[in-house]
């Protein structure tokens, strides 16, 4: 079988990664846009179920992927510089960059064509059985078909820039400042030993108030340094990504497909959905389209249909629960200003619960678990039952202890 992957991202890697790895003789081949190591973006978080999927899937990448992250630990709810909050659990980064150039490497050895700076146009041209269209959020394919595909696009209300900066934060940090025009805040966390992610956030008012909106980038960025320039302990922040230019201030993009199939041609990743960065999942939904596909993939292109069908109604059934959450998360960082009372001095704890909860409901003894959590010596007895879990779960997925200099 002939499987051509549009789109060198994480779904296109992966797919094609398991798609030689499973069935040797297909030819695989995946085109990529951009130069080899260019692209958008810096750090993705992930949790224990990410490593879960990929080391039962590829534990080679996997290996590679795990010894390349960074842990951090617990979560900061930090407020004009002066009050912190803490939120318990933990969690993996890595910088994009990196994870691509792994899955790029493992593709490669295992016989998928790879090939940069190859735009695909209309898939239609291409000689194969099975086209994934893994293009991303703006996928060329699903816009050429639309109607097809029932495609939605939903544009969030808040502005977002995905930065990076040199001051390495060991926890995720969200940062609010209050400004005259509003509050400001960011999500940071790191994104290797040596660089962090920060991706600042607000709504179109203070944007606009601010003069974000008509300043250049370089300006923009200083007005950012100043306002954070507490939590970010006078750090720069960099708004360029090598090869990949000055990056903009942003809208999210909230994607949604009624079907991921035409004829041979199927939608994976970002393409065919995606969920607020807030969640920070969208890589990892990624890679479960692509396991999806590769679990239903067949051996003979005959039976090709049925397994898209199911591809298509599995994945997307899976998807409705985080979608959800993912929405809910977005709509919780529209409305800042409603959680927090303009006329009281902002309660810290209170507000970290209630970003804490903005994905769904929990039971009662969430809350106090989350008021012991403030208190040092409990978190840190916290912090030792969630390390020990980690250890548990690393072992049984066959992980070996990582160690970083
Ligand atoms: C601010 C922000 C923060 C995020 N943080 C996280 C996080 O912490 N954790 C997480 O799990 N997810 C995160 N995500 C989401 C994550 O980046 C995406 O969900 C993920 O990259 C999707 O993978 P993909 O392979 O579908 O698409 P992409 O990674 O976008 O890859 C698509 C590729 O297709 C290429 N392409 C496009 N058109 C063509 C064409 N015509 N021909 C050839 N190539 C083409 C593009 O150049 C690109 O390389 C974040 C997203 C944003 C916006």
């Amino acid at each position: 079988m002939r499987i051509v992957c549009v789109g060198g991202g994480p779904a296109g890697l992966y797919f094609a990664i398991l798609a030689k790895r499973r069935y040797p003789q297909h030819e695989v081949t995946l085109s990529e846009r951009n130069p080899a190591g260019a692209t958008y973006g810096w750090g993705v978080v992930f949790w224990d179920d990410f490593l879960d999927g990929l080391y039962r899937n590829d534990p080679d990448s996997a290996r590679e992927i795990r010894e390349s992250a960074v842990l951090w630990e617990g979560q900061e709810v930090r407020m004009r510089g002066e009050r912190t909050a803490y939120l318990g659990g933990y969690g993996f980064s890595m910088s994009r960059r990196g994870l691509l150039e792994i899955l790029t490497r493992r593709a490669r050895a295992l016989g998928v064509d790879v090939q940069f700076e190859r735009e695909i146009g209309d898939p239609a041209g291409l000689d194969a059985d099975l086209i994934v269209a893994c293009d991303g959020v703006n996928s060329g394919i699903r816009e050429r078909h639309a109607e097809h595909f029932g495609a939605g696009v939903a544009v969030g209300r808040n502005k977002y820039i995905w930065l990076g900066t040199p001051k390495v934060f060991d926890s995720f940090v969200f940062g609010f400042e209050q400004t005259p025009a509003g509050w400001i805040w960011f999500h940071a966390y790191p994104s290797t030993t040596e660089n962090s992610t920060c991706i600042v956030e607000c709504t179109p008012e203070t944007w606009s108030g601010l003069g974000l909106d008509e300043l250049d980038p370089d300006k923009g960025t200083q007005v950012l340094e100043e306002i954070f320039a507490g939590p970010l302990d006078g750090h720069p922040l960099i708004n360029q990504t090598r090869s990949m230019g000055v990056v903009p201030w942003l809208n999210f993009r909230e994607i949604s497909n009624r079907t991921w199939r035409r004829d041979n041609v199927v939608l994976m990743g970002d393409a065919a959905h995606t969920t607020h960065f807030t969640i920070g999942s969208g890589t990892k939904l990624a890679v479960q389209d692509a396991i999806g596909l590769a679990d239903v993939l067949p051996l003979h292109a005959e039976d090709l249909p049925r397994a898209l069908q199911n591809y298509d109604e599995q994945r997307r059934a899976a998807l409705l629960a985080v979608q959800d959450a993912a929405h809910s998360s977005m709509t919780w960082f529209e409305h800042v200003d409603v959680h927090i009372d303009p006329h009281r001095d902002p309660d810290a704890v209170e507000f970290a619960y209630s970003l804490w909860k903005r994905r769904g409901h929990y039971p009662f003894w969430r809350y106090q678990l989350h008021l012991a959590t403030q208190i040092g010596p409990l978190r840190r007895a916290r912090s030792s039952v969630s390390s020990a879990r980690r250890t548990l779960r690393a072992r049984r997925r066959g992980e070996l202890p990582v160690l970083h200099p």
